[in-house]
């Protein structure tokens, strides 16, 4: 703290991200990450790229990946935004469209994220409560308000919404934008993205930062009508003129371009996910359905803050909400077979867990 500090710095509480732990030989389940490397392609264009361009600024406009992410996705390029991680992406888009005179409407639980934007641009915001099972009632977003956000699937619960039920809200709300956020879609949910071109009030925003294996390169996108585009292009240019770096700018097209590979290995997460939660199950945790690389789970009998203490003393991180309504959660981000295996094994050899 520090006396040159404005009031709203004062009072603002940041994001905390998950534990980027240094131990090598911990098995990361914490933070969502792929545990697949990016495709081959992504190595090979990062490895033949030539460094010496690196004295030049990166294209403004990052033409090269919004060609290729419209094409993917079947829309024009003006209807394409990039940016540094959809932590980005979702903060322009805070600042462009939800500072209004009504209420944000957002799930109570979600991706706290969502808060943190809140605060930072001083939008006012409600949050709407999950069902008991965690999922999202949308018939409760039908009131006055300037805004709606949500993620689907949500985070950290899992679940799903199909694509009539955000229809049906789309319709009923065409006065205010809706945003949903789409970091885990890939992983077997239906994507909202066919819906952009029918609905000027709707933006999608997705990640390379899970299906595609490139956390550590951030990179973001949003899909909607061009005129949303530009809002979110006006705030951008007014924080950094650039949105992606050139390295992030090659591996992002390699990245979109080999969709066998994007096949094959959100194809293995799923399968590696479903096979997780029968195993979780007959340890007598409740797991609720995912559509996402991560499971949301509590135990019959069990605390959550003493289970995720035993993972990692035994060499395994999964993550903890100490929040009301989860805080007998455990996230558990979906690993390599070997990984889930361990999982499994470790948790067999606590003293109260027996198979059911
Ligand atoms: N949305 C949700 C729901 C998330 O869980 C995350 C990952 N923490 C993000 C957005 C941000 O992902 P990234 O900035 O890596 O694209």
């Amino acid at each position: 703290m520090s006396k040159y500090w404005s009031d709203a710095i004062r009072q603002l509480v940041p994001y905390v991200p998950g534990e980027q732990p240094k131990e090598q030989q911990i098995v990361k389940l914490n933070t969502n990450e792929n545990p697949y490397p990016p495709s081959p392609k992504v190595m090979q264009a990062l490895q033949s790229f030539d460094l010496e361009r690196l004295r030049l600024y990166p294209d403004p406009d990052a033409g090269r990946l919004k060609q290729a992410l419209a094409d993917h996705h079947g829309v024009s390029r003006d209807r394409v935004f990039v940016g540094n991680g959809s932590d980005e992406v979702l903060a322009h888009s805070f600042m462009a469209f939800f500072r209004q005179p009504q209420p944000l409407l957002m799930p109570d639980i979600s991706y706290s994220f969502y808060d943190v934007y809140c605060n930072l641009y001083g939008i006012e915001h409600r949050r709407i409560p999950l069902r008991d099972d965690f999922s999202i009632a949308l018939e409760d977003y039908d009131q006055g308000n300037g805004g709606i956000i949500f993620a689907n699937p949500n985070a950290p619960t899992g679940r799903a919404l199909d694509l009539d039920q955000i229809e049906r809200l789309l319709k009923r709300n065409t006065e205010s934008l809706v945003l949903v956020d789409e970091a885990y879609v890939d992983f077997g949910a239906e994507s909202a993205v066919s819906l952009t071109g029918r609905y000027d009030n709707l933006l999608v925003v997705q990640t390379f930062s899970k299906s595609r294996s490139l956390a550590g390169l951030r990179i973001g996108f949003a899909i909607g009508h061009p005129a949303l585009i530009e809002g979110l292009e006006r705030v951008k240019n007014s924080f950094n003129s650039y949105p992606l770096d050139m390295l992030a700018i090659s591996a992002g097209v390699a990245a979109i371009e080999d969709d066998a590979y994007f096949r094959d290995t959100t194809a293995r997460i799923v399968a590696t996910r479903d096979w997780t939660t029968g195993e979780l199950e007959a340890l007598g945790f409740r797991v609720v359905p995912s559509r996402t690389n991560f499971l949301f789970a509590s135990h019959r009998y069990l605390e959550a803050a003493e289970l995720m203490g035993y993972l990692r003393a035994n060499g395994l991180l999964v993550r903890h909400f100490s929040r009301p309504l989860i805080d007998n959660h455990l996230r558990i981000s979906i690993g390599t077979d070997a990984e889930m295996q361990q999982l499994v094994r470790t948790l067999e050899t606590h003293p109260d867990i027996v198979r059911l």
